[in-house]
């Protein structure tokens, strides 16, 4: 069995009794010390990782007032704090070791919105998305964008400026900040505003030394700063001198100075915004080139041509995005159809134009005459993307390029460190051109695209940080790519930060750098404020933390390589942070959303994964080379009533609340797999502990079914009434048990079809090939087979009246919900059993198909991951992709006028997407109008939505995302999940129809 792990990570005391405390002081937010909460924030997107002691989910402004009042006692003066937001940072600028203040869990309320005066006031931990998302009814939108706009707060953009595609003409961040509420380390409030001399003279306190101080730095130092600062569209963060004070109007704004200041002056707990109108039009060109250098030189003349947005990706990244599942949603708009020029395509270039409509037009038309007129070589063609659906598509595909990069294989990933080079734009091809000579010469792997009108370029070079030689290449690359943002009078951190990165500062602020530490003294004397980062206090010894700092690689590199490879769907999480997704229709990650905690997401468990690997390593444990047997039964009965430390519960906590609904196996950029990752964990965890009831229950459903099937209504008499549904409740912790299907499906289909598996291959053996030609194999699977049984004939119906011969293959059980609950060995066992009959009728073959996506996918996905090569080669396909190849064989109906809205199932919509628009082919072929609509997990997702600890959460889910859904009007909600169905059945009361049942009314119509 597995050993009791302590991580060993006891809280320094002074942060112990802080944080008790400040409990006991009336702080409303959350204070979390365990270390596997603590685990969830000692990362982000960088290559670094810090634990910090302890965490805060404030609800307010008065919460972080309240924790930074209480830290001014002298017993917890050395205490220090470090906001974050998203934590999407790609330079450890939210990583600390003492308290972290988590601003978005609670903080996330627009408060004002007046769009007379085109201004929001806003929390800080208000999603970008979620905010333009509010705007958007009032016509306008907070225009600086970066690709994490789904999750990046606005506390941490203005902390770092953020900014990106269309930067020229929308501006960053502190551009559009026109005041801040802040609140200093001594838990003071700062207002910042525009100051003129009056407004200054009026101000008292702390507003009042830290205005004189900065204004008297700036009007001294006014010459060098215009000298030092670098004239790029882009800001560099901490702090900005440039703009805090205007000598010609005599202006003083700190709102400048904080802005980009990376949590280093202050908590910025509330912000006034200035708001853009959105803009009538937008008009995207996707001009593809035969190669990145075409591309990059072609840029500043499409800058020229008044483009809203010029950006530009690489071939590595394109091919990347090819592998990712939101590949067919934009494929025909970006790469070329025609296969001689896909041949040569290298590199595109996202042109946009917004505005006006005639401006637009004007615009567009004169830049593809240029494009037709051949003057360019290297343009292989373009696509012009003018409704608004594609040009969101496309940007999707854009932001997720980052992301996608780190989907590199081998142990190398490409990696953040010198990702975000700005230098003049006119000079950034030569530039390209020098830094992949630098890589080159290194034999290094990477993908590269930028915001090319800005002159900033995205690089991840591919390094494995586990191996002590690529962590020194890292410092050498960093150094040596400083120094050449510097030749070309550019910067190494163009725009999303310096964090761990801040070293660089000296030699590129000068003699100015001084005067930064002088700043930071004034705000934050004692460098209690995310200290390490941007500079320390003039007169403090405090170093600042170096580009050498742990990372991550440094921490697994303590696992050992077959492990790392075999956990490998854990290891390569990079923390950017897309699972935390704020939209309720994306389906990653419904306990994600439900919860707001962190460790409740995909992040959260890989993180979680990693730790327990590591812990187990040091305890001498290798799961990949000897996993350890389980214990025997009065072992578990012992540990279980044990009060051992054990972090192993963590892990479980975590891993319970999954619904092991898939959305992460296949929407995350890198493809973290929990599910699998938690199938393995419960199987050893409960090899040390008891399991419950409940997992014995669920795991032996496949295999009792048949059983109970042969008397169901008897059954149905036990299950379905009050005193044993109660009795099942309180003793298993199991709700809801559907009914069985009355007639069975054996009694609906007993007369015509093959009653084993020997009969169904003595038939398939003795048909011509002719015959078998017209057949297919409709594989059952548990859940729809006995609860539904009426669908599988309607299956075998629709099949006929299709013209086929189907032949229903005998009940062979999935193991699916084995699988779920880690009871990994039985799985193994089943799987082997139904893929070696699976394989046997695939020898005829003959097509096999499944009614159920999620269960027809664990055939390609756990099957594989399980079984091997032992696996074999068989295939069962979802009938709608079996039915859409086929469809030239029928001729298309006319429409019926007939409409229907197919409620995607967040599984198949996240693993295989393309599900959806096959149903859409296939019931428009014969005459009806089918609208996919993409939602979230239902809440059932197999029996987790069943089990009584789970109910609460299944219902919040349910309501959140289908239970809208299912009240709109504008036709007939489908589903093909029997899960989604027996949701909506439950909670929604109404009986959903599966999308084939629709067909076979459209064939009769
Ligand atoms: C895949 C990917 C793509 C990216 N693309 C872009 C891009 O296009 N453009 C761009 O600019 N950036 C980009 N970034 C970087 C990152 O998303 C931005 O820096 C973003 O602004 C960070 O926001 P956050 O809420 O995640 O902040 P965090 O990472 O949590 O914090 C960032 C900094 O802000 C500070 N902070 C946060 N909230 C507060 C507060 N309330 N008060 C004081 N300080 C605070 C933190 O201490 C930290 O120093 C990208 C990152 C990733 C992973
Ligand atoms: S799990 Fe995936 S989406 Fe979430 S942070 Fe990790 S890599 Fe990103
Ligand atoms: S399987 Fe679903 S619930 Fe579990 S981590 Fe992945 S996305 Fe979240």
């Amino acid at each position: 069995m597995i050993p009791a792990l302590d991580p060993q990570a006891v809280l320094d005391p002074q942060y112990r009794d802080y944080l008790g405390a400040l409990k006991g002081a009336g702080f409303q937010g959350e204070v979390e010390t365990r270390y596997g909460h603590r685990l969830s924030l000692a990362t982000d997107n960088s290559v670094y990782q810090m634990l910090p002691q302890g965490l805060l989910f404030p609800r307010d402004a008065d919460d972080i007032q309240l924790a930074l009042r209480l830290a001014q006692n002298p017993e917890f003066r050395e205490l220090t704090f470090s906001a974050r937001g998203g934590g999407t940072g790609t330079n450890g600028q939210s990583l600390n070791r003492g308290i972290i203040v988590d601003t978005s869990r609670h903080m996330r309320r627009v408060c004002a919105v007046d769009a007379e005066a085109r201004q929001a006031v806003v929390q800080c931990g208000v999603i970008k998305d979620a905010l333009n998302d509010e705007l958007r009814p009032h016509g306008l939108f907070f225009s600086p964008d970066l690709s994490t706009s789904n999750r990046a707060t606005l506390g941490g953009m203005i902390n770092t400026d953020a900014s990106g595609a269309g930067s020229l003409v929308y501006g960053k961040t502190s551009d559009h900040v026109l005041s801040v509420r802040a609140i200093l380390d001594d838990g003071s409030e700062l207002v910042t505003a525009p100051w003129d001399a009056e407004a200054r003279a009026a101000l008292t306190g702390r507003a009042r030394e830290l205005a004189e101080s900065v204004l008297a730095l700036c009007q001294e130092k006014q010459g060098l700063i215009e000298a030092r600062f670098p004239k790029l569209n882009r800001f560099l963060t901490g702090y900005d001198l440039k703009h805090a004070y205007n000598p010609d109007t005599d202006i003083l704004d700190l709102t400048r100075l904080l802005c980009g200041s990376e949590g280093t002056l202050a908590f910025i707990v509330e912000a006034t915004l200035d708001l853009t109108p959105i803009p009538d039009t937008r008009v995207l060109v996707n001009i593809q080139y035969d190669s990145f250098d075409s591309a990059l030189r072609h840029a500043p003349q499409l800058v020229a041509a008044e483009a809203t947005v010029v950006e530009t990706i690489d071939a590595t990244v394109l091919n990347l995005a090819r592998e990712d599942v939101s590949w067919h949603t934009v494929s025909d708009l970006v790469a070329p159809q025609d296969p001689a020029q896909a041949e040569r395509f290298d590199g595109i270039n996202m042109v946009e134009f917004a505005g006006d409509a005639d401006e637009v037009e004007g615009k567009l038309i004169a830049l593809l005459a240029h494009l037709d007129s051949g003057d360019n070589g290297a343009v292989l063609g373009y696509k012009v993307c003018r409704d608004a659906a594609s040009v969101g598509r496309v940007y999707a595909m854009r932001k997720k390029a980052v992301g996608l990069l780190a989907n590199a294989k081998g142990a190398r990933k490409p990696l953040a460190f010198v990702e975000d080079t700005a230098v003049p734009p006119e000079k950034l091809a030569d530039f390209i051109a020098e830094f992949r000579a630098l890589l080159d010469g290194e034999g290094l792997q990477y993908g590269m695209f930028g915001h090319v009108d800005a002159g900033v370029l995205h690089v991840r070079p591919a390094l494995d940080l586990c191996d002590p030689a690529d962590e020194r290449q890292l410092k050498k690359l960093s150094d040596q790519v400083a120094e050449l943002t510097r030749q070309y009078g550019g910067l190494m951190w163009g725009e999303h930060g310096r964090g761990v990165r801040s070293e660089y500062g000296p030699a590129v602020f000068g003699e100015l750098f001084d005067d930064l530490r002088r700043i930071k003294g004034w705000f934050d004397p004692d460098n209690r404020l995310n200290p390490g980062k941007i500079c320390t206090p003039l007169h403090s010894d405090d170093q600042l933390y170096p580009v050498e700092s742990p990372s991550r690689g440094a921490f697994n590199r303590r696992i050992s390589p077959q492990s790392r490879e075999e956990y490998e769907r854990a290891i390569r999480c990079n923390g950017n942070g897309l699972c935390f997704n704020y939209q309720v229709d994306s389906p990653m990650c419904p306990s994600y959303k439900a919860s707001g905690d962190r460790v409740e997401s995909p992040k959260g468990r890989a993180e979680l994964y990693r730790a327990w690997l590591r812990l187990l390593a040091r305890e001498g444990v290798d799961l990949a080379q000897y996993p350890p047997r389980p214990a025997p039964l009065w072992q578990r009965v012992r540990n279980q009533f044990s009060n051992e430390v054990d972090f192993s519960h963590e892990v479980h906590a975590g891993m319970l609340s999954c619904l092991a609904c898939k959305a992460c196996s296949g929407a995350c950029p890198v493809k973290v797999d929990i599910p699998t990752l938690r199938a393995e964990f419960l199987h050893h965890y409960y090899g040390r502990y008891l399991r419950p009831l409940k997992d014995h229950f669920v795991a032996n459903l496949e295999d009792t079914l048949p059983l109970q099937a042969r008397f169901p209504k008897l059954v149905n008499a036990l299950s379905q009434n009050r005193f044993s549904q109660w009795a099942l409740k309180s003793v298993v912790g199991y709700v809801d048990p559907p009914a069985l299907s009355v007639p069975t499906l054996t009694e609906r289909v007993a007369d015509s079809q093959p009653a084993t598996l020997a009969e169904l291959e003595r038939r398939l053996a003795r048909a011509s090939t002719e015959q078998r030609q017209q057949m297919v194999l409709l594989v059952q699977d548990p859940f729809t087979s006995h609860y539904d049984a009426a669908l599988v004939e309607a299956g075998l119906t629709l099949l006929s009246k299709l013209g086929f011969t189907p032949l229903l293959v005998p009940y062979l059980p999935n193991g699916k919900p084995q699988h779920i609950k880690g009871f990994l060995d039985r799985f193994r066992r089943t799987a082997h059993k139904t893929a070696s009959a699976l394989n046997r009728l695939a020898r005829f073959e003959v097509p096999m198909v499944g009614l159920d996506p999620a269960l027809v996918l664990t055939y390609s996905d756990e099957y594989v991951t399980v079984l091997k090569e032992e696996r074999g080669a068989f295939e069962v396909e979802v009938l709608q992709s079996f039915l859409a190849r086929h469809l030239a064989r029928w001729p298309a109906r006319a429409t019926t006028g007939r409409a229907y809205r197919l409620m995607g199932h967040c599984t198949e919509n996240s693993v295989r997407p393309t599900g959806a628009t096959e149903w859409q082919q296939v019931i428009g072929h014969f005459g009806g109008e089918l609208k996919t609509v993409n939602l979230g997990c239902c809440g059932m997702a197999g029996t987790y939505g069943h089990e009584v600890a789970n109910l609460s959460r299944s219902r919040e889910l349910f309501d959140a995302s289908w239970a809208p859904e299912l009240a709109r009007e504008g036709g007939e909600p489908l589903s093909s999940g029997y899960s989604c169905r027996s949701q909506v059945k439950r909670f929604g009361l109404k009986t959903l129809r599966h999308p084939l049942q629709v067909l076979l009314e459209l064939l009769d119509a």
